[in-house]
């Protein structure tokens, strides 16, 4: 059967109640994303555009629905009419809510904006959001973290500035304009803001400024990663054997388990010791203190130095 286009003003009507939401994804599965779909008439009949009978559907749901015979168990028109109503209900409850200010927890950080167009209301609540709950994903881990963000601008790609030592305030985290709803992107310059401050306040020995600043990639790189459980290494990296080699200890040992190894790598960082080497050295030797610290009878300190070893991250000893 083609699908005849229901009136501009009726679709309009029908987006702007839904948002773009599936009312069967969200009857059946509680699922509110926003889908690619199309409006569907719950009576299968084309050419009756009552508001009453045109719902907006899922790709998915929409072909499940049109195939549906009166034989079949597929979905009855009275369900999808039901979760038609309880979907609108629930995204003007969700609208008023946010106009009240309360659909969002208070925010444990408050981000600064730099000036830019770019940055409209919507955005700064989504970034924003973000922000914290990255916050409040390495506090949970154990993480001290300064209750201030630096103000967040935007740039041509992801970046970060700080003066050393000095206060949020003489730091400074950059977006892509045109990468600025990927919220990965603002995830990636907090956590190297973050790692920058951490370390710097724990080891600031001069000659080691550069083992500090691969070491800060390396932590800020992994709980990016962590945080939304998908890893990917820039394989021209000069750091991407190590990465690899933490992502593959996570495979085996869990997250919890190098999310809170990396922590006390942090906790019990060390300044720099005579008989290090190259940085892959420096940071591996690092990471078995902290991870020794959670390893119940250290008993995986053997297989986790020879993964290190067979790497080439780890000296033969
Ligand atoms: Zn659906």
């Amino acid at each position: 059967m083609s699908r005849k286009s229901v009136p501009d003003d009726i679709e309009k009507q029908v987006l702007l109640l839904c948002r773009r939401r599936c009312c069967i994804c969200f009857g059946l599965d509680g699922d509110l994303s926003v889908k690619s779909g199309q409006i569907a008439h719950l009576d299968h009949d084309n050419t009756n555009n009552d508001q009453d009978n045109v719902a907006f559907l899922c790709l998915t749901h929409h072909d499940q629905y049109d195939s549906t015979t009166s034989q079949s168990k597929g979905l009855r028109k009275s369900e999808v009419w039901h979760f038609r109503s309880e979907l609108h209900a629930r995204i003007a409850n969700d609208i008023a809510s946010a106009a009240a200010g309360a659909a969002t927890p208070k925010p444990d950080v408050a981000v600064i904006f730099k000036e830019s167009p770019l940055f409209t209301t919507e955005r700064k609540v989504r970034l924003s959001n973000q922000v914290n709950a990255f916050y409040r994903y390495l506090t949970d881990i154990g993480f001290d973290l300064p209750k201030d963000a630096p103000p967040l601008g935007v740039s041509a790609g992801v970046s970060f500035g700080s003066v050393t030592p000095g206060t949020v305030y003489d730091a400074s985290m950059f977006i892509p304009g045109d990468g600025i709803d990927n919220l990965d992107n603002v995830t990636n310059a907090y956590s190297l803001f973050l790692f920058s401050y951490l370390l710097q306040r724990v080891d600031l020995v001069p000659a080691a400024k550069t083992l500090i600043m691969r070491s800060v990639w390396i932590f800020a790189n992994y709980y990016r990663a962590s945080f939304v459980n998908k890893h990917s290494v820039d394989p021209k990296s000069s750091a991407a054997k190590l990465e690899t080699a933490l992502w593959d200890i996570r495979r085996i040992y869990g997250k919890d388990f190098v999310d809170r190894a990396m922590f006390f790598t942090f906790k019990r960082w060390r300044p720099p010791m005579p008989t290090e080497v190259d940085f892959d050295t420096f940071f591996t030797v690092r990471f078995l203190i902290g991870e020794a610290v959670i390893d119940n009878m250290g008993q995986h300190d053997d297989p986790i130095r020879s993964l290190l070893k067979e790497r080439g991250l780890l000296q033969a000893s």
